[in-house]
């Protein structure tokens, strides 16, 4: 088989990619470890992804947007970050900006569904589940891939999107700046007593940080962060015991609370490639990019990845053998570094800062905040690049 592009994982960077470029004259094959059955239903996994508008139109625009079930989508009009005991909260509003929502709340399991869908029907894309790579070989004509179940392709364009942990880049020989944390995520649906009003919160505590994401009615993703032994002992909890606890921690800020789904945790790690492309071939999604969730940008980043390459493939190919090309590859390297790296390194030292427990840190985090909340343009500003359209 020589299909044009053959894109390694089948998460929601992949598919997404993956249906940008159908229709255009290339064939496309994407390449998945886990089932088919798996891609089609995929399973609850505790992520609710904020998502921006520019990331709506995309999705819109790839036929995504109008597969996800009403149930799924939850508007995240305004958003306030707490800090310590206070009850002060630096506010961020949509009608800073004259927009009526900061964005959106999607689940993950519905977006991956979405993208399953939306390329399941496309006749020039080949899905191969269950399978991955062994052996991969750039020639001056193409990449050739030999198969964990004994198939051989070569492509001219080799596009990894296989995880922030990413296989396919360490084969190609790129390398990254992976950023341990040396904390796990706990995340999880909870039913509240109180509204939240579609707000949604990052409450920096001392020894703990707190998410709570807006989902429809009473209903919030609660996001926890802790060392892994201590997220571990609470997945462990019953029901009751875990719910207890959490109230606890959210201060009862939201009245009595209620476990209502399963429990999900993810260790907290960030990753930045060396570099996003190499001969024949580039990296998209998490494996580009592995954002620390509490700017919620890893997947408004992966789908800012997939438009800079298949606007690179499709504007820069005269002819199909300079899909591949590397000045094509060059611009979007160049693309996606100065849409990311400026908010993956301010993500790091915005953890780093209010997640230190030291005496002189903590000042600093509260001042820091106040700061924030008397200078307009700065929240104006966070508002509208959460609201701009692309
Ligand atoms: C708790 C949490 C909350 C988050 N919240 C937000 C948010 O609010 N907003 C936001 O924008 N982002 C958020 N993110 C980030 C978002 O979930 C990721 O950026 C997104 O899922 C990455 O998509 P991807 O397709 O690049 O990678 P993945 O979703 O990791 O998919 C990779 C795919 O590749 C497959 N695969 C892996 N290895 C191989 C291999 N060797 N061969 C073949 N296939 C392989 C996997 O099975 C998988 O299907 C959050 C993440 C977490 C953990």
């Amino acid at each position: 088989m020589s299909p044009d592009v053959v894109i390694v994982g089948a998460g929601p960077a992949g598919l997404c990619l993956a249906r940008a470029l159908s229709g255009q004259g290339l064939s496309i094959v994407v390449l998945e470890r886990q089932a088919e059955s798996a891609l089609a239903e995929p399973a609850f996994d505790g992520r609710e992804i904020a998502l921006t508008h520019a990331s709506q139109t995309l999705l819109e625009r790839l036929g995504l947007w109008s597969c996800l079930p009403a149930e799924d989508v939850a508007i995240l009009r305004d958003a306030q970050v707490f800090n310590g005991p206070s009850l002060f909260a630096l506010k961020i509003r949509a009608e800073q900006v004259g927009a009526e929502r900061l964005g959106h709340l999607v689940a993950n399991r519905a977006i991956r569904r979405a993208a399953y869908q939306a390329v399941a029907t496309c006749p020039d894309i080949k899905l191969l589940c269950e399978t991955a790579v062994d052996k991969l070989q750039t020639l001056d004509s193409g990449v050739r891939l030999c198969l964990h179940d004994g198939r051989q392709l070569q492509t001219r364009l080799l596009v990894a999107a296989d995880s922030r942990f990413s296989e396919t880049r360490r084969q190609l020989g790129i390398g990254a700046q992976l950023k341990d944390f040396g904390k796990s995520m706990l995340v999880c649906r909870m039913a509240h007593e109180k509204d939240h009003h579609q707000v949604a919160w990052e409450w920096f505590g001392y020894g703990q940080t707190l998410a709570l994401l807006p989902l429809n009615g009473r209903q919030s993703s609660t996001v926890l962060t802790l060392p892994p032994r201590d997220i571990e002992r609470l997945l462990e909890l019953d029901e009751t015991a875990f719910a207890n606890e959490m109230e606890r921690r959210f201060d009862r800020r939201l009245g009595a609370m209620q476990l209502v789904s399963s429990r999900h945790a993810y260790p907290l790690v960030g990753a930045y490639a060396r570099r996003m492309i190499g001969t024949r071939c580039a990296l998209l999604g998490d494996a580009a990019v592995g954002m620390h969730p509490v700017t919620a940008h890893g997947f408004n980043f992966g789908l800012t990845s997939v438009r800079l390459l298949s606007e690179a493939i499709l504007q820069g190919r005269g002819s199909r053998q300079k899909i591949a090309a590397p000045v094509t590859l060059a611009h979007y390297e160049r693309q996606l570094r100065l849409a990311t790296w400026p908010l993956y390194q301010a993500t790091n030292l915005l953890v780093e800062l209010y997640t230190s427990e030291q005496l002189p840190a903590r000042l600093l985090r509260s001042a820091g905040l106040r700061a924030a909340q008397g200078l307009l343009p700065l929240k104006k500003g966070i508002a509208l690049h959460l609201t701009a359209r692309a």
